[in-house]
């Protein structure tokens, strides 16, 4: 076989990595004597690697991230009344293999969605689906998708993610459809997929929003059962840091 013909066909099977490395890892193998074995396994090591990178990049632009926030990137000093073992241990990743619920709740400005994205951020770091959606993007995807006819096919698309992030719940208050639609996205995703929901609304204040009560307690059902339920209590952190004289670490 040809070098011609080699090259066209790791191109046909996309082993790109095999494709760039094979010719002067060759060298390499001749120089330190490696056995044909060793030479192979060094080659599907360096395409293995390349496939889980290029997996990273993509599940991290598929999980429509408003930012890229890392976890190591979160001060918990600014906010000493959070369980930082609580969010360390998410990040841990436990939750995601049990389909567990996290929900972040307190005031805006406290860094919900910053940990929200990190946790999400790693997921996909580890290979899997994960989207981010507003809550109420969500809602408006739900209902368009049930005037369209698509509902049972979107929400089968939804199930295809590990883990989902609803942002801010109860920043704006659902129709009765909407409330609905929301009720039943959560209970087919329910213990097959994680879902974080940040929300700077007491469980008591849901029904506010949702508009019903039954409905309120069958998704807090849904939501609490198993879950992981972060509180965010202090300042503003954007706040602080724009207070003059501040000491903006303490
Ligand atoms: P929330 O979702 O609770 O309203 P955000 O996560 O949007 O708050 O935080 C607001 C801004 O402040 C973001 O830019 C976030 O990165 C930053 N921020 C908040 N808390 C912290 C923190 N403890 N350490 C670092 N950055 C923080
Ligand atoms: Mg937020």
């Amino acid at each position: 076989m040809s070098y011609g013909q080699l090259e066209q066909q790791l191109n046909e099977l996309h082993l790109t990595a095999i494709q760039d490395q094979y010719l002067s890892m060759a060298q390499q193998a001749a120089q330190s004597n490696w056995s044909y074995e060793t030479y192979l396994a060094y080659l599907v090591d360096e395409e293995a690697n390349r496939r889980r990178g290029n997996r990273r990049t993509r599940r991290i632009k598929e999980a429509k991230l408003p930012h890229l926030k890392e976890l190591a990137d979160f001060d918990y000093k600014a906010i000493p009344q959070l369980n930082k073992q609580r969010v360390l241990a998410l990040a841990e990743g436990t939750y995601l293999e049990r389909a567990e619920p996290v929900i972040f709740i307190g005031n805006p400005g406290l860094g919900k969605t910053h940990l929200a994205i990190g946790l999400a951020l790693l997921a996909c770091r580890q290979g899997h689906r994960v989207r981010f959606y507003t809550v109420t993007q969500l809602v408006n995807e739900l209902a368009y998708a049930q005037q369209e006819h698509q509902l049972p096919k979107f929400l089968e698309r939804l199930g295809r993610h590990k883990l989902l992030v609803l942002d801010e719940f109860g920043y704006v208050p659902f129709s009765a459809t909407g409330a609905h639609l929301l009720f039943q996205c959560c209970s087919a995703l329910a213990e097959h997929v994680s879902l974080i929901i940040t929300t700077n609304l007491p469980f008591s204040e849901w029904v506010q929003v949702l508009g019903d009560e039954r409905l309120t307690s069958g998704l807090l059902d849904r939501l609490t059962f198993r879950s992981h339920i972060v509180e965010f209590v202090g300042e503003s952190y954007r706040f602080r840091q724009q207070m003059p004289g501040e000491d903006k670490r303490g």
